[in-house]
């Protein structure tokens, strides 16, 4: 079975209260990853008629903070489907109600998984690409699942290969092993 990527699309604007602020009056980031979460959510269970849950999230870099005030919007589509697996991508942007300016404020990619009651894994549909973009969306999910690959290899390499006094000359730490 599939499904075109506009059949589980979900947008999901926002207006930023004060109750939301961290300490300096700019939005809290762990709010903002809760709203991506629960529209990755909807996407993802849209997509695939299931329970699903966050396997991974890929790349949340907040690339400029939020106000009080502003209206955020969240626009999430299906970018990749595996076999109980998709990806789900999620733009962020931030709207100054007053003067209607509109900024960039993340992008992220969450790898979401779908469950059945027993929670085993359950093949979802795969998607039908119907645009450049999408297809471009989709290439640049298989590249970011390979590079994921990667760095877990070349993660454990460093591990095996780097000494304690390798780090500690190269970072801020002290290493005092007493274990
Ligand atoms: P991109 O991944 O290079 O296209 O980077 P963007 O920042 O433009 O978008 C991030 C992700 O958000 C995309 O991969 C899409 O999955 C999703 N997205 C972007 N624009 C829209 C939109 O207009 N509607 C919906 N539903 N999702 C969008």
């Amino acid at each position: 079975m599939f499904k075109t990527v506009a059949e589980s699309e979900v947008t999901l604007s926002v207006l930023m209260l004060p109750s939301h602020t961290n300490f300096s009056g700019k939005i809290h980031g762990g709010y903002v990853l809760s709203l991506l979460d629960q529209i990755a959510f909807a996407c993802a269970s849209k997509h695939s008629g299931a329970y699903c849950v966050t396997a991974s999230v890929d790349t949340v870099d907040f690339l400029k903070p939020i106000e009080v005030g502003e209206l955020v919007t969240l626009k999430a589509s299906i970018n990749f489907t595996g076999n109980s697996s998709m990806i789900v991508g999620i733009r962020v942007e931030a709207e100054n109600i007053q003067t209607g300016n509109v900024k960039h404020c993340n992008s992220s990619y969450f790898t979401m998984v779908a469950k059945d009651d027993k929670g085993n894994n359950v093949d979802v549909p795969g998607v039908i690409i119907r645009s450049d973009k999408e297809l471009q969306r989709f290439h640049k999910s298989i590249k970011r699942i390979e590079l994921r690959k990667e760095r877990k290899a070349h993660a454990s390499t460093v591990h095996l290969t780097t000494g304690p006094d390798d780090i500690s000359k190269k970072y801020k730490v002290k290493i005092n092993l007493t274990d």
